[in-house]
């Protein structure tokens, strides 16, 4: 699983709270992330879009169903780029962050579910895209030219040595 914006800044976690709008202590069942509009979202994990819909309270809406036994869902968003059925990939992009339905400013709700059970967002261990695309490159790219180098570096240090002892030879 890889986060599913760039900017990961939590305003409301997980668990009971004061509902800020309708004032009712209730289960805050995801995260609200920091997110101005149009913020592009991207898919934690392989998988495909189970609905796309739109509701007061949660505006246009993505459920995305993960091959690891992963759920999310994402919220309030200003347009999505997927349809229901749709197969995605880690790292694509499924929508844009924004204000639609019950909400007092621009947020993404995400929420998880991990075998049909809710769980908290924050603890889902997510890989660092960065390292995902750095050890990418490192398998597919930097290794065979690593070797390559390390070859034709050896080759030059082979020639340099046989001419500084058949130099030092004929002082
Ligand atoms: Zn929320």
């Amino acid at each position: 699983m890889i986060k599913p914006l760039n900017n990961w800044f939590v305003t409301s976690p997980f668990g009971y709270r004061v509902h800020p709008i309708t004032g009712e202590n209730k289960l805050h069942n995801g995260i609200d992330l920091r997110a101005t509009i149009n913020t592009p979202i991207y898919s934690p994990a392989n998988g495909f879009i189970e609905d796309v819909n739109y509701n007061s309270s949660g505006g246009n809406q993505i459920f995305v169903k993960h091959d690891n036994n992963y759920r999310t869902t994402y919220s309030h968003l200003e347009s999505t780029t997927k349809n229901t059925n749709d197969r995605v990939i880690k790292g694509e992009l499924i929508g844009f962050t924004g204000e639609s339905g019950n909400v007092t400013a621009p947020h993404l709700h995400y929420t998880v579910k991990y075998n049909g059970v809710r769980i908290d967002p924050e603890t889902v261990i997510y890989e660092d895209p960065y390292n995902i695309i750095g050890n990418y490159n490192f398998n597919n790219n930097l290794q065979p030219n690593f070797k390559k180098y390390a070859i034709w570096l050896l080759v030059l240090m082979g020639f340099s040595l046989t001419y500084i002892l058949y130099k030092r030879k004929n002082v």
